[in-house]
């Protein structure tokens, strides 16, 4: 994967924080430059790539969006969850969860155990 192809980016922001992997999906980050490019602000990614060891995802049933690398959460609030979650829908992204300081986006197809299009509250 050629990160020079995603200028807001860098790889290391979307690396696991329990093992350092990284197994984004190229698809899902050109559909996450595509956002910000029209979003014009910078966005923080509080969580990107999550490998199915990592706490949050070895405690669920099945491997969720980040262990496939097509799920960021990206920090935010009020207005700017807002917008980001109307941009996420005109992008393409089909998991949207909406919490107090940071949302979820996913990119996931419905089956394997991903009902979508869905939003949920955390
Ligand atoms: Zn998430």
């Amino acid at each position: 994967m050629n990160w020079d192809n995603y200028p807001n980016f860098s790889e290391r922001e979307f690396n696991c924080k329990h093992t350092g992997n990284n197994e984004m999906n190229p698809g899902f980050i050109a559909r996450l430059q595509a956002l910000r490019t029209e979003y014009g602000k910078p966005i923080v990614i509080t969580s990107g790539y999550r490998d199915p060891s990592h706490p949050v995802e070895a405690k669920k049933r099945k491997p969720g969006a980040h262990a496939k690398g097509r799920a960021v959460d990206i920090a935010c609030y009020g207005a700017e969850a807002f917008k980001l979650v109307q941009l996420a829908q005109k992008h393409g992204f089909t998991g949207i969860g909406v919490a107090r300081n940071f949302i979820h986006l996913d990119d996931c197809v419905p089956g394997g155990g991903f009902t979508r299009p869905f939003i949920w509250v955390y």
